[in-house]
């Protein structure tokens, strides 16, 4: 569930608060917190990050990316949170949330932590980013593409337009909830192939996309604060707004899928249905 602009206001805080911050003690909680730790070094998840420090926070994609300082070798903790996983910075006596699985104890005393509804999310420690399942052969991040680059790495896709925006090879970083708003933003229809756009549509879905998530990040920033364990959404135009009205032209927002696939779009704005038949 977390995306790019969540990701991005959570690295954001973490570079002010873990970043430098030496980890003291490492707690792994079963049952949750063993199917969310994957130790690829295989020499020892705790034994091997207690002791380091926090050099630096990256995000890349939908994965953070912690550089941990060794005495020798490289050494990355990398967070895939998928659905539902999120991090939460405490202090240590603070209660805990439920399914907080992975707790990190700084030798500051503030405590960074894991907590995952469903434990989907990983946890992996790896020497090197390229054995990471799904790191490696991402694409490149939204802000980091001219629009020419985005209409060469459009022409391999061929399918509905929205699964076109959420396949991590094309760009990184999209999931299900920006992928709507940003087909809301350019005005497009969400299951139009890519093979039916025309050129001045994909500039548009090109503008749409780098604002969408630009405006995103700033709003994020402004309700999460340090709350990094929040996920707020409310401001988004119609995503998770099944019914309400389109703040563009009032139309109730329609709604197809169901759970974690449930597509939102403007039917007015983004017209298209008549195309696919419905
Ligand atoms: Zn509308």
């Amino acid at each position: 569930m977390p995306e790019l602009p969540e990701l991005e206001v959570v690295r954001e805080v973490l570079q002010r608060r873990a970043v430098g911050q030496t980890i003291a003690k490492v707690e792994i909680r079963p049952p949750g917190g063993l199917i969310v730790v994957r130790d690829l070094t295989h020499a020892g998840f705790e034994a091997t990050v207690m002791g380091t420090t926090i050099a630096s926070v990256v995000r890349r994609g939908k994965f953070l990316v912690f550089s941990l300082q060794t005495k020798t070798e490289p050494l990355f903790l990398v967070l895939n949170p998928k659905l539902t996983g999120r991090l939460q910075l405490a202090a240590a006596t603070d209660k805990r949330m439920p399914r907080t699985h992975v707790e990190f104890t700084f030798t500051n005393g503030r405590q960074l932590r894991y907590v995952d509804q469903k434990h989907m999310g990983q946890l992996y420690l790896s020497y090197d980013l390229e054995s990471v399942p799904d790191y490696a052969g991402m694409g490149p991040e939204p802000f980091d593409i001219s629009l020419e680059e985005f209409r060469t790495r459009l022409k391999p896709f061929r399918g509905e337009i929205k699964g076109v925006l959420t396949r991590k090879e094309f760009v990184a970083g999209i999931g299900n909830a920006y992928a709507d708003e940003i087909l809301w933003a350019a005005r497009l229809y969400p299951y139009r192939k890519r093979t039916q756009l025309n050129a001045e549509e994909v500039a548009r879905l090109y503008e749409a996309m780098r604002t969408t998530l630009a405006e995103a990040v700033e709003k994020v920033r402004v309700e999460m604060g340090e709350q990094i364990e929040l996920k707020p959404r409310d401001f988004l135009a119609i995503h998770m707004k099944t019914g309400q009205p389109c703040p563009r032209c009032g139309t109730p927002i329609s709604l197809v899928g169901a759970n974690q696939r449930i597509t939102n779009f403007c039917r007015t704005c983004q017209p298209g249905g008549l195309i696919r038949g419905m």
